[in-house]
C-alpha cells in the first residue's frame, strides 16, 4: 500500500502523519512549536516529528511527502517565513526536510501554505468534495484561503493563491501590517472581532481573555455590541467573497477556523450581507458552508497535495509511485523544473 507523509507546521504545534489513500491517519506525531526559539531549535522539532514517523513500519511505503506551513511560504523556493514564527525568515524548510537521512529521494517534499492545504483537504474529503470551483477560507487569528478551480487545487506560483485575508474591502481603511489598507483580515479576523467589540464597550466575563469566542457567546445572549462586531466582520467577508465569486465564478464557499465555530452568529449575517454584495446573476446564491474537517485538516491537506504531486503529466489519476518527482530539487543543478501553477488534485477517487 502507498502512504503519503504529511507535515503541518503552525505557530503552536508541529504535527506529522502518515496518511493512507483514503485519507486515514495511520500514525500521528506532534510537538509544540518552539515559536520564539532560534531557527535550529525549530528545525529540531520538525526533525523529531520526522524521526518518529520514520520509525513506523508504514514509512517504507512512503510515496511522497507534503508539507503545509503557516505563511507566507514560497513553494518554488521551498522556503517559509511564518508571521508567527519569527526565527524563520526565508528558511529553507524543504531543503532541510529533504536532507533528513530517512527521507527517500523519491518522496521529495512539496510545500504549500496552510490555508491552501486546508482547501486541498476540504476538496478531497470535506465540504468541497466533488466541487469544481470553490473558495476555502480559514478565519482565525488571521484570515487565509485557498482556491479550487476547474476541479483542481490552484496553489499559485508561490503556493499562496487564494490569500483572501489581504484583499482590501475598505479603500481608506486602517493600515494593515501587510502594508495595504482596509484588508479583510483587519476587519474580520478573530483578533479584529475581539478588538472591535472591546473598543465599542464590550467587556469579557471576569477573569476571561477578550476573544472572538467570548464575543460570540455574548452575541448569542443578545449583547448588541457583540452582535455588531460579528455583523461588521460578516460584511467584510461578504464583500471579499462576492468579489472572488465575480472573478472566478465560485460554486461553493467553505469557511473553517476558530471564528467559524461561532456558527450562525457568523454565518447568518454573512449570508445576509452576501445578498447585498453578490447581486449579479452568476454570483448570487453561492452556498457558504462551514468546513467539515476541523481536526487534522492541515495534515490531510498536506497528504492530498503529496498525492496530487504524484499524478502524471497527462493529468491521469495515479498510483504513480516512483514517478519522476515534480517539485524542484536543488540536487538537479540546472535542470530544476519550473514552479507548478496548479496541482492536479481531483476528488478522493483520484488519489486511490
Ligand atoms: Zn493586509
Amino acid at each position: 500500500m502507498v502512504v503519503y507523509g504529511a507535515l503541518d507546521i503552525g505557530g503552536t504545534k508541529i504535527a506529522g502523519a502518515l496518511v493512507d489513500p483514503q485519507g486515514r491517519l495511520l500514525v500521528r506525531s506532534e510537538r509544540p512549536t518552539p515559536a520564539r526559539e532560534p531557527a535550529e531549535v525549530l528545525m529540531g522539532a520538525v526533525t523529531g516529528v520526522l524521526d518518529e514517523l520514520s520509525g513506523h513500519s508504514a514509512w517504507r511505503d512512503l510515496a511522497r511527502l507534503g508539507v503545509a506551513s503557516a505563511g507566507p511560504v514560497d513553494m518554488s523556493a521551498g522556503t517559509v517565513s511564518p508571521v508567527n514564527i519569527p526565527g524563520w525568515r526565508g528558511f529553507p524548510l524543504i531543503e532541510r526536510i529533504r536532507s533528513h537521512p530517512r527521507v527517500p529521494a523519491h518522496a521529495d517534499p512539496v510545500l504549500v501554505g496552510d490555508a491552501v492545504a486546508m482547501a486541498a483537504a476540504e476538496h478531497w474529503l470535506g465540504a468541497a468534495r466533488g466541487v469544481d470551483s470553490a473558495l476555502c477560507m480559514v478565519v482565525s487569528t488571521g484570515i487565509g484561503g485557498g482556491l479550487i478551480l476547474g476541479g483542481r487545487l490552484h496553489a499559485g506560483r508561490s503556493g499562496n493563491a487564494g490569500h483572501i485575508g489581504h484583499i482590501s474591502v475598505d479603500l481608506d481603511g486602517s493600515a494593515c501590517p501587510c502594508g495595504a489598507r482596509g484588508c479583510v483580515e483587519g476587519l474580520a479576523s478573530g483578533t479584529a472581532i475581539a478588538a472591535h467589540a472591546l473598543a465599542a464597550g464590550w467587556t469579557p466575563p471576569a477573569g476571561a481573555a477578550a476573544t472572538a469566542a467570548g464575543v460570540a457567546a455574548a452575541a448569542r445572549s443578545g449583547d448588541p455590541v457583540a452582535r455588531t462586531a460579528y455583523d461588521r466582520a460578516a460584511q467584510a467577508l461578504a464583500a471579499a467573497i462576492a468579489a472572488t465569486t465575480a472573478l472566478v465564478e465560485l460554486d461553493l464557499v467553505v469557511i473553517g477556523g476558530g471564528v467559524a465555530q461561532a456558527g450562525d452568529t457568523l454565518f447568518a449575517p454573512l449570508r445576509r450581507h452576501m445578498a447585498d454584495y453578490a447581486v449579479l446573476d452568476f454570483t448570487r446564491d453561492v452556498p457558504v458552508v462551514p468546513a467539515a474537517l476541523a481536526l487534522n485538516a492541515g495534515l490531510i491537506g498536506a497528504a492530498a497535495v503529496a498525492a496530487a504531486a504524484l499524478v502524471g503529466p497527462e493529468g491521469t489519476a495515479g498510483v504513480a509511485v516512483g514517478a519522476t518527482p515534480v517539485g524542484p530539487r536543488a540536487s538537479d543543478g540546472g535542470a530544476v523544473p519550473g514552479p507548478r501553477t496548479s496541482l492536479p488534485l481531483r476528488d478522493g477517487a483520484a488519489l486511490g
